[in-house]
């Protein structure tokens, strides 16, 4: 493979040798939608950026005009990463080189539905397995500083547009990947599995059992969905994956009063900055509670409201919205 040598000595960021690959305009107009775009979705999601997609100044060499193939994202050293979509594990491992991640440093590689290769690297430990299936919002990882040319701990986070040979590795970063800013966006915009896919987290006392009278579906349709062989075996924190069509009790999301502004999302956008349809003010009526309508992703719900109609809204525990 052509990729290997230059992949093993730059990790993800990729010094373009070839003049002929440098465009001006290319440069501009990306470095501007950068900007543009800067924070989505991740800045909902809890992180900080360090270093956008794109072209940048490298940070070890001070050298200009160097081809960032991903987003640096950071929350905290050691803070659990949760998957931005789902999809297999095709590698949960130091990224060796020849592989089509080395110098990733602790790489997880989850392939989703449009074959797409999406990159969590510098890992400071994984969480999954080879082969594994995961949802999106499962753990994969803890961040950290694995790797080359690390200059500190960080998520480097990576889409390919393909997932193989070698996990979609080519020499071209811009040729390689898609900017994972806009790729989540509209993923997010058009993505029904994650809308029907419903998840209950095992609290203490639960069962089986008593999850599945709760959902008005059998323990015996739980365990296959789940793959659960013991089913006197359920650990507190376990997501348990429900049927599409089970029904629950209704749920109701609470909004506290110290909150002014909260934006809400119409149905068929992605929820993010620049989508809203309006904003509501807990505040003002001394908070606010809603019926739980729909989940249509992690972190967001579907709700009635008065003055926008059928909504969604961004509900992440650190916002301070609870659902009970
Ligand atoms: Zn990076």
């Amino acid at each position: 493979m052509t990729g290997n040598i230059q992949e093993k000595k730059y990790g993800p960021m990729t010094r373009l040798r070839t003049t002929g690959l440098f465009d001006q305009s290319k440069y501009q107009q990306i470095n501007k939608m950068n900007k543009e775009v800067e924070s989505l979705p991740f800045a909902e999601l809890g992180f900080r950026i360090t270093s956008p997609y794109g072209y940048r100044t490298d940070p070890i060499t001070g050298q200009i005009n160097v081809f960032h193939s991903g987003i640096d994202l950071v929350k905290a050293h050691q803070a659990p990463l949760e998957a931005f979509v789902g999809g297999t594990v095709l590698y949960a491992a130091d990224g060796v080189s020849g592989t089509g991640v080395g110098g990733y440093g602790k790489v997880v590689v989850i392939q989703d539905k449009n074959s797409c290769a999406h990159i969590y690297a510098h890992l400071d430990s994984v969480a999954v397995r080879k082969g594994q299936r995961v949802s999106q919002g499962d753990i994969i990882g803890r961040q950290g500083a694995t790797g080359n040319r690390v200059t500190g701990s960080h998520l480097h986070y990576e889409v390919r547009k393909k997932s193989s040979p070698a996990l979609g590795w080519i020499d071209d970063p811009i040729a390689r990947t898609h900017d994972p800013t806009k790729y989540l966006e509209e993923y997010y915009a058009t993505d029904n599995d994650t809308k029907s896919e419903t998840v209950y987290v095992v609290k203490p006392g639960d069962t089986l059992t008593k999850i599945a009278n709760k959902f008005n579906t059998s323990v015996d349709a739980l365990a296959k969905l789940n793959g659960i062989s013991q089913r006197n075996l359920i650990l507190i924190g376990q997501r348990i994956k429900l049927p599409e069509n089970s029904t629950s009790r209704k749920e109701t999301l609470y909004l506290p009063r110290t909150i002014s502004r909260w934006r809400v999302y119409p149905l068929n956008k992605a929820p993010i900055k620049g989508n809203e349809k309006g904003i509501l003010n807990p505040r003002k009526f001394g908070g606010l509670q809603y019926e739980v309508l729909g989940k249509p992703q992690a972190h967001v719900v579907t709700i009635q409201t008065r003055d926008f109609g059928k909504v969604n809204i961004y509900v992440h525990p650190s916002t301070g919205a609870v659902i009970a």
